[in-house]
């Protein structure tokens, strides 16, 4: 599945876990280009940009957060956030930034790839797709036809419902924040996050065989929710 092409620029200021990470990237076919600090990621990003980015917070010379913002006014490649902050707030403000996902040191190369697999093949339909359908498992969305299925069975959502899931659907696999869904569904100016949830809830009650026990719906407890787009465990 992985093209050899694929360049990963990993931008992460400790020489020992570039030299891991190095390793471990490069026997899997990955192109690694490193940075140590805020200032050559963005040299390096703008010179020739890469398939993905790996990208640790605590940088010499300033935050992560502050570089994936200003990357994302130009740039729609694939961030992984590599961090050892784990408290659900530096998840939340890395996706908010932009992020695509976020990996808490210590963390196993296994899962590493996992990841950067699914990132770049979500980048990729990002890029060449234009088809109205978005399938995610059994779920089936027909955007020009406003339909949804669950195993080819037509499943009724109110318009809420249905803009709830579409947004999920555009960004199947990944997690989006509260605010992201609420700004995305609602409108800029939304807070509400009880909303968000009760609709959540009716979607779930429409969609899966065990509202209680969701497979496709996921809560990311203190972050947001994700459509899964494979089944729990697939990758
Ligand atoms: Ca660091």
């Amino acid at each position: 599945m992985t093209e050899p092409t694929d360049t990963i620029l990993l931008v992460e200021d400790e020489a020992p876990m570039r030299k891991f990470l190095r390793a471990a990237l490069t026997s899997h076919g990955f192109r690694v280009i490193e940075a140590a600090s805020v200032h050559e990621a963005e040299a390096e990003i703008t010179t020739s940009p890469p398939s993905a980015i790996l990208l640790d917070l605590g940088l010499p010379d300033g935050d992560g957060l502050d570089l994936l913002r200003r990357v994302r006014e130009w740039s729609t490649a694939p961030v992984i956030v590599l961090s050892a902050r784990d408290r659900e707030q530096d998840k939340v403000l890395a996706l908010d930034a932009g992020a695509d996902d976020y990996l808490t040191k210590p963390f196993g190369t296994g899962e590493l790839l996992a990841r950067i697999r699914v990132a770049l093949r979500h980048a990729r339909a990002r890029a060449t797709t234009d088809d109205p359908v978005i399938v995610a498992g059994p779920i089936r969305v027909d955007q020009a036809r406003h339909e949804v299925t669950v195993e080819g069975a037509i499943v009724h959502l109110t318009p809420i419902e249905f803009r709830l899931l579409l947004v999920l659907a555009r960004h199947a696999g990944k997690v989006l924040t509260h605010r992201q869904l609420l700004r995305d569904v609602w409108g800029p100016r939304s807070t509400q996050t009880h909303y968000l949830r009760v609709h959540m809830a009716a979607l779930r009650r429409k969609i899966e065989a065990d509202p209680a026990r969701p497979r496709w719906l996921t809560t990311e407890p203190g972050v947001g929710y994700r459509l899964r787009d494979e089944p729990p465990g697939a990758t």
